[in-house]
């Protein structure tokens, strides 16, 4: 069994100073930019004007923004838009309607994002934290742990950056306006609590504020922090809420998913259908297969039990098995007999698609990958 993680140490509270990002238009409400802007001694409508050029426009770079008196600009830009993210590496696959960015943050830290395009929207998934402090064992993220939460704006800027390239035209097939979110990259979205609500925030917020994205297009996926789940619902959002329980009894969630020593299946549940009652949103149960160790029928039959009735979806994902580990994806007549029987309970079930696979989507690896390279360790062993 896999010790207890330290769930609720902030790493901003460690006495270790982490390397946070200098201050960007994202991370501040419009009357927050308007402050800065006077503090810079120019008028406060400018905030404005380039807040429009980052949300509205998509635009970055100084020299575009020709309604600013050329002197000021690019010190407005420097001082509004610092740059968060350079682009380590962009990696496109499924024929360009997935696209993976691996960005390296001002410290040297690696995250990832995957902007998917489907016929009717387009999807991206963000990072709340470069690693996790989670521990579940058959994450790729979840091995290397912690390194520090990710400013409200970095994590906004992922999404505004890959906006962009939607902007572009470069998702062919799909509409270029950015519809959805998802907090399902690296790190645990609900352990970065502030940070993620306040760019929940910047991305709902109508532009110039913010990205104008719909609450009900954003899904906050989560281990189960129980108090931030019943915190969250308090909130005025109603992002729809994803719980990743991969096991439906204690035993085996106590070892795949390491916060549930803390919070346990029952609790967890407790929270997820006080939210979906306290928001109207139906609540996505995550359940990754892994062969011979959480698909057998009687666990699907007792997931149905537990589920029966509420208002939930669950969402199957074929295990994508992270390098070196032992488990691998269950055979597709397992996963078909665990659907037929979920259904059977009526609980409406779906098998995620397995987008990006070949770039190593979503899980954690192509970030892990860059690090091995430049580790000369790795190279000589
Ligand atoms: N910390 C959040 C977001 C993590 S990533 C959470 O745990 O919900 C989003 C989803 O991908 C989670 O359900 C996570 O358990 C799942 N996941 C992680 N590694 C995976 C893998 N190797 N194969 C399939 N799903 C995986």
């Amino acid at each position: 069994m896999t010790s207890l993680p330290l769930i609720s140490v902030d790493p901003d509270a460690r006495g270790r100073r982490p390397a946070m990002p200098p201050r960007h238009l994202a991370d501040l409400d419009l009357p927050g930019r308007q402050a800065l802007v006077t503090e810079l001694g120019e008028p406060a409508f400018r905030a404005k004007q380039v807040s429009n050029h980052y949300f509205g426009r998509l635009v970055r770079d100084p020299e575009r923004m020709t309604d600013l008196p050329a002197a000021t600009r690019e010190r407005l830009a420097g001082t509004l838009l610092p740059t968060l993210l350079t682009p380590v590496r962009e990696l496109a696959c499924d024929d360009g309607a997935t696209r993976k960015a691996l960005w390296r943050l001002h410290d040297g830290s690696l995250v990832e994002s995957v902007l998917m395009g489907y016929p009717d929207r387009v999807t991206v998934c963000i990072s709340s934290q470069a690693g996790c402090g989670m521990a579940c064992p058959f994450c790729a993220t979840g091995q290397a742990g912690l390194t520090r939460n990710l400013s409200t704006a970095e994590i906004v800027d992922q999404a505004v950056y890959l906006a962009g390239v939607a902007a572009s035209g470069a998702v062919v097939g799909s509409p270029p306006r950015l519809s959805h979110v998802v907090f399902m990259g690296m790190g645990e979205p609900l352990a970065n609590y502030a940070r993620v609500v306040a760019a929940i925030r910047r991305l709902v917020a109508p532009s110039p504020e913010g990205l104008g994205l719909s609450q009900r297009h954003i899904t906050v996926s989560t281990v189960g922090l129980v108090p931030a789940i019943r915190r969250l619902a308090s909130e005025d959002l109603s992002v729809t809420l994803a719980l990743s329980l991969h096991a439906p009894d204690d035993e085996l969630r106590d070892e795949l998913v390491p916060v549930n020593q803390r919070w346990k299946v029952s609790e967890v549940l407790d929270a997820a259908w006080d939210y979906a009652a306290t928001t109207g949103r139906r609540v996505s149960i995550e359940y990754a297969m892994i062969k011979d160790v959480n698909d057998q029928p009687w666990r699907a039959d007792l997931l149905g039990r537990l589920l029966a009735g509420k208002l939930t979806h669950v969402n199957l994902i074929p295990l994508n098995p992270t390098p070196g580990s032992r488990w691998d994806a269950s055979p597709k007549p397992v996963e078909r007999e665990f659907v037929r029987r979920l259904r059977d309970a009526g609980v409406s079930t779906t098998v995620r698609d397995t987008r990006g696979r070949e770039i190593d989507g979503a899980c954690g690896q192509l970030a892990a990958a860059e690090d091995t390279d430049s580790d000369p360790r790795a190279a000589t062993a």
